[in-house]
């Protein structure tokens, strides 16, 4: 069955009576050169278990059970699970799960997997909650060997720029504090069933087995770059002032100088060790103050 033929996905959901349902943000991959090539790019080693977010009908799910050990998908939309049982039937080392993946506790159901070898994550991901799935997949800290996601286009450009950029942003810093992405490669949005409005690409994040920045407080640095991004046209020194209203605003011009900057830099010419030691200055003088 070729999951990727526009005729067998309408059969198929003709069969089972279901709809695209857009505000799942479900737009199926029709391009199997693509759908093989995010699969053999999600891991090194095909012992490793792989857990897919969204499967659809299958089309990428088939690919990762070729290839990999066991793979784990987790599903929102309870109308596709016939569907999967039909299309994934023959591959005994799938599961399937019908959950959000925001309200799964990710920890709980990938410990046995960790215990056993690597875990990486593969997914297409629904457009609409890109960002939240990605934090959550970070912040969970779970030792993942590589989050390989289709997104849009410009999101990927966003996760992949460099400081100074035009792109470059608080979740760029965010997830270089986490690891180093990679764009593999774009994908048309005519490769997709219904088509998107947009372009899509396919990021790789690897992330660091050990984190190498070492803030004196993570939150405070969190803080810090999400201060420095909120108001993105201001200079550093008066978004800084507005995120640290504990700080005066010449306390804040003398810390940005102290860490060897201009205090009219904005916040998008800082690179994550910046961030860091911007961070730990902060810390400090919050802390001489009390
Ligand atoms: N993997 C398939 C493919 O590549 O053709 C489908 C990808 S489609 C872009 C996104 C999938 O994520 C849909 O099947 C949708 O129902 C599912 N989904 C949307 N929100 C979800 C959530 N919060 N948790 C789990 N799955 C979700």
């Amino acid at each position: 069955m070729n999951l990727c033929d526009l005729g067998t996905i309408r059969n198929i959901m003709q069969a089972f009576g279901i709809n695209f349902r857009k505000e799942l943000g479900q737009n199926f991959l029709t391009n199997g050169m693509v759908v093989s090539d995010i699969a053999d790019s999600c891991s090194q080693d095909e012992n490793s278990t792989v857990l897919e977010v969204g499967p659809g009908i299958g089309v990428l799910t088939k690919e990762l059970a070729e290839r990999y050990q066991k793979v784990i998908s987790l599903e929102i939309d309870k109308n596709l699970l016939p569907v999967l049982a039909y299309t994934l039937g023959d591959y005994k080392n799938v599961e399937i799960i019908n959950e959000d993946v925001m309200k799964t506790d990710l920890e709980a159901l990938l410990e046995p997997y960790f215990e056993k070898g690597s875990v990486s994550v593969c997914a297409n991901l629904p457009y609409y909650i890109t960002t939240p799935i990605l934090m959550k997949l970070l912040e969970s800290r779970l030792p993942f060997e590589a989050i390989t996601i289709m997104i849009q286009s410009e999101v990927a450009d966003r996760l992949c720029a460099k400081a100074g950029k035009s792109d470059y942003g608080a979740i760029t810093a965010v997830l270089a504090y986490y690891g180093i992405a990679e764009r593999l490669f774009t994908v048309a949005a005519d490769n997709f069933v219904p088509a998107p409005k947009v372009d899509s690409a396919v990021v790789r994040i690897k992330l660091y087995k050990e984190i190498p920045y070492k803030p004196k407080n993570e939150a405070m640095m969190f803080r810090t770059i999400k201060a420095a991004f909120e108001q993105r046209r201001k200079t550093l020194s008066n978004a800084l002032s507005n995120g640290f209203g504990e700080l005066t605003k010449d306390e804040i011009k003398e810390i940005i100088e102290q860490c060897g900057h201009r205090p009219d830099i904005r916040g998008e010419r800082l690179d994550i060790s910046d961030f860091v030691t911007l961070s730990d200055a902060i810390c400090d003088k919050i802390q001489s103050k009390n």
